[in-house]
């Protein structure tokens, strides 16, 4: 989609926002790799919070320097192999079953049936990791996404109450929406700027 908007723009500097639905690892290193800018809201899995009240993955911090993670007894978890979920790829880091059994916190760290304690590491995780600082970051950019991207959506759907297609096929749907984007943006232009000064630009382009 950002390779999209910058042929259609005409502009290669083009920064991304988007929202969680929008939240993968590889689409957030490949638009790295392309030189795009993106910032995507980011879901809030129950691995990261912790199952059962258990430790999640941010109780553990990643020490890029030593490829290690770190735990909250402060021991280290260290790099294994590899692992495929579902066409993704993983690293796996693990500490060591001897550190586990002695811990005191291993009640809130490990599973009934664990040993030790594992992580499991994106290979595309250190851009998900700059996507989060960007998020921190800017607070505001979040925001400002969501009061110009939602508004269209919720023309359409609330006011206007477009919430399905009238025509069949997707040609026939597509010519459908264009006439809704081509409303909308004409009520939304005279909104803003107004009659006389839409007009008056008309007129001159
Ligand atoms: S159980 Fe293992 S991984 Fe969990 S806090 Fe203790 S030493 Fe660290």
């Amino acid at each position: 989609m950002m390779s999209d908007a910058a042929e259609t723009l005409c502009n290669d500097e083009l920064k991304g926002l988007a929202d969680s639905g929008y939240h993968s690892a590889e689409q957030l290193d490949a638009c790295e790799q392309k030189g795009f800018e993106v910032t995507v809201a980011e879901p809030q899995h129950a691995s990261r919070k912790g199952r059962g009240g258990r430790f999640g993955r941010d109780d553990f911090n990643y020490d890029a320097e030593a490829d290690v993670y770190v735990c909250p007894a402060d021991k280290t978890l260290k790099r294994g192999g590899t692992i495929r979920n579902k066409n993704k790829q993983y690293v796996i880091y693990r500490a060591s079953t001897a550190q586990c059994q002695a811990c005191p916190l291993s009640k809130r760290c490990l599973s009934p049936k664990a040993r030790s304690r594992t992580i499991h590491r994106s290979i595309h995780e250190a851009s998900v990791e700059r996507n989060r600082q960007r998020l921190k970051d800017h607070p505001a950019q979040a925001r400002e996404r969501g009061s110009i991207v939602e508004h269209p959506f919720g023309t359409f759907k609330h006011n206007w109450q477009m919430r399905h297609f009238m025509m069949r096929t997707l040609p026939k749907c597509q010519g459908e929406f264009s006439l809704m984007a081509l409303s909308y943006n004409f009520k939304r232009a005279l909104n803003l700027v107004g009659f006389e000064a839409l007009m008056s630009y008309c007129a001159q382009n």
